[in-house]
């Protein structure tokens, strides 16, 4: 895994790629501003980087990382900080993105915390952070009672994705814009073994593998 002085090296290649090669793409979105038609909502696993996995440039995404990819449900500004609930209305509401991707994966260790909870008990925040997704877990149990740990786990990881697209409903601003057709929701699956990304088909209740052809 790169040490510290490897990605000094990588930023030293960004730059070349970017500012020294005669690119203009940093030129152009500083005159224009950012632009970006998606955001997407991921893991902070290292693992998962949006922009890695989708070979995004500058400019093309909003990112919003957290553990587990999870979206809480919209509270009242008043009721605490809301890190994710600001990014999400700067990306909607003020960059007006039109697509909005909650991206979830295999071998989540937020998840993984979220089924047993004793592995993070004593956190000062992981425990209360994933428990927001605690209708994920119950479902997940509750529909696979003789489930091994594994199966739970996968199992878990797409009802977490599926439970965030619900609470992106309950933001107001996102809710007018998905009825007015300004804005999608998307629910994506990236298992880690095998590099195989997956798109939930609401109509199907499933995930579908998008080829990668
Ligand atoms: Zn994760």
């Amino acid at each position: 895994m790169a040490e510290l002085s490897a990605l000094i090296k990588g930023y030293r290649e960004f730059y070349k790629k970017y500012f020294a090669s005669g690119s203009t793409l940093y030129e152009e979105l500083k005159k224009t501003g950012q632009s970006p038609k998606t955001l997407i909502i991921a893991c902070s696993d290292s693992r998962v980087d949006p922009s890695i996995i989708t070979s995004a440039d500058p400019g093309d995404i909003f990112v919003i990382r957290n553990v587990a990819n999870i979206v809480p449900p919209c509270e009242k500004s008043d009721s605490g900080l809301h890190g994710v609930s600001a990014a999400l209305e700067f990306g909607v509401c003020v960059l007006g993105v039109r697509h909005i991707v909650v991206l979830g994966h295999s071998n989540c260790a937020g998840i993984h915390s979220l089924l047993n909870s004793d592995n993070v008990d004593g956190t000062d925040f992981i425990a209360k952070w994933v428990n927001v997704a605690s209708a994920a877990k119950e479902k997940t149990i509750r529909e696979n009672p003789q489930a091994k740990e594994s199966v739970l786990q996968h199992s878990c990881e797409k009802e977490s994705i599926l439970l965030s697209l619900n609470n992106l409903l309950t933001f107001p601003w996102i809710k007018s814009r998905i009825e007015e057709k300004k804005l999608k929701l998307h629910g994506w699956y990236f298992a880690i073994a095998d590099g195989s990304l997956h798109e939930y088909n609401p109509k199907k209740e499933l995930f579908d593998k998008i080829p990668v052809e």
